[in-house]
């Protein structure tokens, strides 16, 4: 394991990008905001100096919110549902063409390895706008037969619209920054409804691609505007504004109900994509060359930075040895280094900030009953990389399995008990309930577990399986609603009814 020092080179349309003058978005136009304040943007695995981008205010937030109720007026309320299709289609195609510079700027903004790059702006990108363009021209209500006020039956007709929801303050994290823009922007556009977006400020680059390509494919002004800005100030002048009708927030819990509280304004409708610390369930009979790169894979993806990392491993006892052998030898092989690399596994942390906090979960681990099985080390020069971890032998009353750390740390819990409700009861000690998988040949085992675990996607033989058509989210304080698929679309949605008495 060894963190590459060499810094390569992006490619020259990358560079462009990052040399050019980055604004805001707002009605269809780069803009300046107000202050001359800037962030400056660095590479996590060299720590050089990207760029600098402004730093917009709740002045801005308004100008932006003001553009998007009243395009949502505008030309986008008149074109066809077939034209909406065809605007997500076109901005999936220009995406496609310009694959290489958003991977680039996605491993530079975030540090992930190049190939997770590409694969998710596929995946969560391209082909997410593309599943989103085919609902623009499905989405219908129904007719009810109904006997209001003691009408006869014929006498009346009852139907209901689907409308768009409104104008949209979508809020999003750094953990993988373009996928998160496009799963709330594209069931958005197919909506109707428009959007203020603003991402988060360490990681503003995809969202500032995407910006660019949505002109250039034609959407209207004012349908998507990007507002760049710290959390506490640009973010909680969007949650609290009295004229957006949804936020869709993708973040940390904590920010989660301050969300929630600035939202109380005006009543508007929130969805929450939160936290996790999601259990991977090892049953004795599993097939353990699968389960082994499955649940490495399922904790130390995007180093562990990603919502669905399957952090918490149980494993039966007559395998414990074995998986965890398995699982340490594979993620201490993993080739560590800067995400352009083309044979890097895994990138660094997205900053020293990031990094310290998960090093202070590792020393509270060692400080713990548990084992360190492996890594528990920061990497010395540049860049903000560390080991990924494995703490052998935990309970569900240490810290490090207990909170989310959001970083390459695999805690590992031993059961012996063929109770599946004892067992899921463990995987259940968590306010959260996102994710999980349980991993066994045996049909039934798999199916009752699937019914125990308390959380929102639950996988057989795999993790965090991730399609556009398969609903997303989480239980308890991992969040309010679903993203993907048709469930996806509802919270951009609401239903009129409309009575006919003849
Ligand atoms: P944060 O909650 O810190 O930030 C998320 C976004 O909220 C950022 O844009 C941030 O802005 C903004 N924000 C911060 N404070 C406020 C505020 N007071 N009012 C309004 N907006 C605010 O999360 P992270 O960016 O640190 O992301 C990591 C978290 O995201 C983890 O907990 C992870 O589990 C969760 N996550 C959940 C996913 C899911 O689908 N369930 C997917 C990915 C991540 P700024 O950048 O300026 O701080």
């Amino acid at each position: 394991m060894n963190a590459a020092a060499e810094i390569i080179t992006p490619s020259q349309e990358t560079q462009d990008f990052l040399a050019r003058k980055h604004q805001l978005l707002i009605n269809g136009e780069w803009v300046d905001p107000a202050s001359q304040e800037r962030t400056d943007i660095h590479d996590p695995a060299t720590e050089a100096f990207l760029a600098s981008v402004p730093v917009g205010g709740p002045e801005e937030v308004d100008r932006a919110v003001a553009a998007a109720r009243a395009a949502l007026k505008g030309e986008w309320s008149k074109i066809t549902t077939h034209e909406r299709s065809r605007l997500i289609w076109r901005l999936a195609d220009e995406l496609e063409a310009h694959l290489n510079l958003a991977t680039e700027l996605e491993v530079l903004d975030n540090g992930m390895p190049r190939s997770i790059a590409t694969y998710a702006i596929a995946a969560a990108g391209i082909n997410h706008l593309r599943y989103y363009a085919g609902w623009a021209t499905k989405i219908h209500g129904q007719t009810i037969p109904v006997s209001p006020g003691g009408a006869q039956n014929g006498e009346t007709l009852t139907y209901t619209q689907r409308e768009p929801i409104g104008v949209v303050g979508a809020i999003t994290p750094w953990n993988a920054p373009l996928p998160m823009v496009v799963l709330k922007l594209a069931p958005c556009l197919a909506a109707g409804c428009t959007m203020v977006l603003k991402p988060a400020e360490i990681t503003p680059f995809s969202a500032l691609l995407l910006g660019e390509l949505s002109r250039k494919v034609g959407i209207p002004p004012g349908v998507f505007n990007i507002v760049l800005g710290h959390g506490s100030e640009a973010g909680a002048a969007l949650a609290a504004h009295d004229d957006v009708d949804k936020i869709a927030f993708t973040g940390s819990t904590e920010v989660g109900k301050i969300i929630l509280k600035q939202a109380a304004s005006n009543l508007k409708k929130v969805t929450l994509e939160l936290g996790g610390k999601s259990p991977v369930v090892v049953f004795p009979d599993a097939d353990i060359e699968r389960v082994i790169p499955g649940a490495t894979r399922g904790a130390f993806f995007l180093q562990g930075q990603n919502c669905m990392a399957g952090t918490r491993l149980f494993v039966h006892d007559d395998v414990y040895d074995q998986v965890v052998e398995g699982v340490a030898a594979m993620a201490t092989a993993f080739k560590i280094g800067p995400g352009l690399a083309p044979d890097t596994e895994m990138g660094p942390l997205i900053s020293a900030a990031q990094r310290d906090t998960v090093m202070g979960y590792v020393e509270a681990g060692k400080a713990s009953e548990a084992d360190l099985v492996c890594g528990g080390e920061t990497l010395s020069g540049k860049g903000y990389f560390m080991q990924p971890t494995i703490f052998g032998q935990t309970t569900m009353d240490m810290k490090i399995a207990k909170e989310e750390i959001f970083g390459p740390v695999l805690c590992v819990q031993k059961f012996g008990d063929s109770d599946l409700e004892a067992i899921a009861a463990e995987t259940n000690k968590t306010i959260y309930g996102l994710s999980g998988s349980v991993w066994t040949r045996d049909i039934s085992v798999a199916h009752k577990m699937v019914n125990l675990i308390d959380s929102g996607q639950v996988a057989i033989n795999c993790h965090a399986a991730v399609d556009s058509a398969i609903p997303f989210g989480g239980n308890r304080q991992s969040g309010w609603g679903r993203e993907f698929g048709q469930e996806g679309l509802e919270p951009y949605l609401k239903t009129k009814s409309t009575t006919v008495m003849f």
